[in-house]
């Protein structure tokens, strides 16, 4: 029998203390896990919450999932296997995008999606036969199993479970590397989706989709078959279905207590450039107020470091933040993710400052900024938090929060 090991790496970063407080089990191993059969011993490592030790860990094979500012680190631990004469295959984000470097660490490459070609990756690796390189292509979405539960269990994401609802996105962000990897939007049938949440242990949901309400119809009938299982659940979109009251409605009856919405930036002229021109500065006060006003909190990232942005963007973006309603924002200088057009632009003008990926973090300004230092990028990622959270805004914040969403939610936000 096959001994499989599937690892999550994740370096020390703020990247990972954020993925650690707000995310779900991530979809790599766990989609992994969902697709192996009966006939393989396996264990399974997400390095985000848990400490791993790759002395301790025995395997035939080892697969390892990791996106960019955790690439050193699932080097260190691939290498580490493979001295001991261990097969190690890598995918993931990075892997798919820079497949030749990663080959460097690993016996064989996984780039795409694994579930097409996962059946022949195992026996390749039983036969101590794998191949250098395997693409998996789009998944039919119906065919999937849903994530086990018994081998990371739910209460180490603090109660938070997550379900696949689709893969892909139709926007192309030109930060973004979703639509590179998975291409436009798939989606789940609905009623996998309900059965999945009906045997789950927790009421605590991510709905997980890079865009939920791409397709109004599919979101509709999704959040009326939810209804009934009295869930709660977070979800990432656009700040657009704010524009859709019937939509917003069904979401927040269906249990919707908390979305991501990529507002990114207050450059305008940004926003246009990286493709996301229908997030409307002046509308967004009123948008999140209509969020709010359905029991929804907003959770938006402070992108800083484009080329528009010169010294003044970081206070700027902490008052309009605020003052737009935003719940949780965490400032996070742009990540020219290898893949992206954004990195292509970058490398193109000779900008990127550094290929060591662990500095991919959001923390770091790896490439030189068009109109300010990279010292004074990083200085004012500090100072934007610093003025988020200002004694005056986290007071002002909390008091709405309480009022709005109950106190434990605001304690929680
Ligand atoms: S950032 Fe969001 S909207 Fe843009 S391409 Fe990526 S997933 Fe789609």
């Amino acid at each position: 029998m096959l001994n499989l090991c599937l690892i999550k790496a994740s370096a020390p970063s703020t990247f990972k203390d954020y993925k650690k407080k707000r995310g779900g089990p991530p979809q790599s191993i766990f989609s992994a896990a969902a697709a192996t059969p009966d006939t393989v011993a396996l264990q399974m490592f997400d390095e985000t919450v848990q400490d791993v030790d790759p002395a301790g860990i025995d395997a035939d094979l080892v697969v390892l999932f990791f996106s960019t500012p955790d690439a050193v680190r699932g080097y260190e631990m691939a290498d580490h296997f493979r001295k001991r004469g261990i097969q190690v295959v890598i995918g993931g984000l990075h892997a798919t995008f820079l497949k030749e470097e990663a080959k460097g660490h690993a016996d064989a490459v996984l780039t795409g999606e694994c579930e097409a070609v996962w059946p022949q990756l195992l026996q390749d690796a039983e036969r101590g036969q794998l191949q250098p390189f395997y693409h998996g292509e789009a998944v039919d979405m119906a065919t999937l199993n849903p994530y086990p539960t018994h081998l990371i269990k739910p209460k180490t994401y603090d109660w938070v479970w997550s379900v696949l609802v689709s893969r892909g996105c139709k926007h192309n962000c030109s930060f973004c590397l979703v639509p590179g990897m998975l291409g436009k939007t798939r989606y789940r049938p609905v009623e996998h989706i309900v059965e999945e949440i009906s045997n789950m242990e927790t009421d605590w949901v991510e709905l997980h989709a890079d865009h939920l309400t791409e397709d109004r119809d599919y979101a509709l009938r999704l959040f009326k078959a939810l209804e009934p299982l009295k869930i709660n659940w977070v979800g990432e979109t656009t700040i657009r279905i704010a524009d859709d009251p019937e939509l917003l409605e069904a979401a927040a009856k269906s249990g919707c207590r908390y979305l991501l919405v990529g507002i990114e930036t207050v450059s305008k002229e940004a926003l246009k450039r990286s493709g996301k021109g229908f997030v409307k500065l002046d509308k967004l006060k009123d948008q999140i107020k209509f969020l709010h006003d359905h029991g929804i909190a907003v959770d938006s990232a402070a992108i800083l470091g484009f080329d528009e942005h010169d010294t003044s963007i970081f206070k700027e973006s902490a008052e309009l933040f605020h003052d737009f309603g935003v719940d949780i924002s965490v400032p996070a200088i742009m990540i020219p993710f290898p893949g992206s057009r954004q990195f292509a632009q970058l490398e193109a003008e000779g900008r990127i400052l550094t290929r060591d990926w662990s500095q991919y973090d959001g923390a770091h300004a790896v490439y030189q900024p068009k109109l300010m230092s990279p010292q004074e990028l990083e200085a004012g990622a500090d100072e934007f938090y610093w003025e988020f959270n200002s004694a005056g805004r986290y007071l002002a914040r909390k008091a709405r929060q309480v009022a709005q969403f109950g106190p434990s939610m605001a304690l929680n936000l």
